[in-house]
């Protein structure tokens, strides 16, 4: 397989160029058609599979074909939501999607716990297509008013079994009751508990199931 048969943009071909990708590994090799089709996904896959690149890729595609109905050059709001259970995992999808998207206009942060709001809110208040984040983080971030998330059009739990196992379910259920009801949505986990079921088929539309 090669990344320059998914009808990928120049732009994101140039940066996987950049960071030295060749072949798509076996996980981005089936996310990434399914994902710009718009179907929603369940990922069995554990870090290190490329996993990253299998949502990130096909999610910066879907954001430049589909210019959001309110962008202007001066409002860029959220359109992708990236939620990861810890601030390591955060920083480390947060680099990713800023190496993938860097050709590009789209605009990405990060925002987790254990540190100052106020950096984040200057950024989150000037505009970004894409948000990684910590749950409990960007849930003080939305009651502040420094983020809207009521144009969502896409979301991503990575390692949804980790989050759930840190007790942040109730925090996961508030934030999707603020995003739209149309979207696409990607659920990654490494192991299916009947927890990970309920909240896949509670969130999840008639998703495609991958495993690698
Ligand atoms: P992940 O499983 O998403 O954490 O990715 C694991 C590592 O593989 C990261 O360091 C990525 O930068 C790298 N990587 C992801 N996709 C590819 C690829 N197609 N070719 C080479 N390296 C990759």
């Amino acid at each position: 397989a090669r990344f320059d048969q998914f009808g990928l943009s120049p732009a994101i071909l140039r940066a996987l160029t950049d960071q030295g990708y060749i072949h798509p590994t076996p996980i981005q090799a089936q996310a990434i058609p399914i994902v710009l089709q718009g179907r929603d996904v369940m990922g069995a896959a554990q870090t290190g599979t490329g996993k990253t690149a299998g949502f990130s890729l096909p999610i910066i595609q879907l954001l430049l074909e589909h210019a959001s109905p309110s962008m202007s050059p001066a409002r860029h709001p959220v359109r992708a939501l990236i939620l990861t259970p810890t601030r390591e995992l955060a920083v480390q999808v947060a680099e990713n999607v800023r190496a993938y998207a860097q050709h590009t206009p789209l605009r990405s942060t990060v925002v987790f716990g254990g540190m100052d709001m106020k950096p984040q809110t200057v950024i989150l208040r000037g505009g970004v297509e894409i948000v990684i984040a910590t749950p409990g983080r960007l849930l003080d971030h939305v009651e502040q008013k420094n983020v809207s998330l009521g144009q969502v059009q896409m979301l991503v739990m990575d390692e949804a079994d980790r989050m759930l196992d840190m007790g942040f379910l109730p925090d996961l259920q508030r934030i999707i009751n603020m995003l739209p009801k149309q979207r696409q949505n990607l659920m990654f986990s490494a192991t299916f508990s009947p927890e990970i079921k309920r909240l896949a088929s509670s969130f999840l539309n008639d998703p495609v199931v991958i495993e690698v």
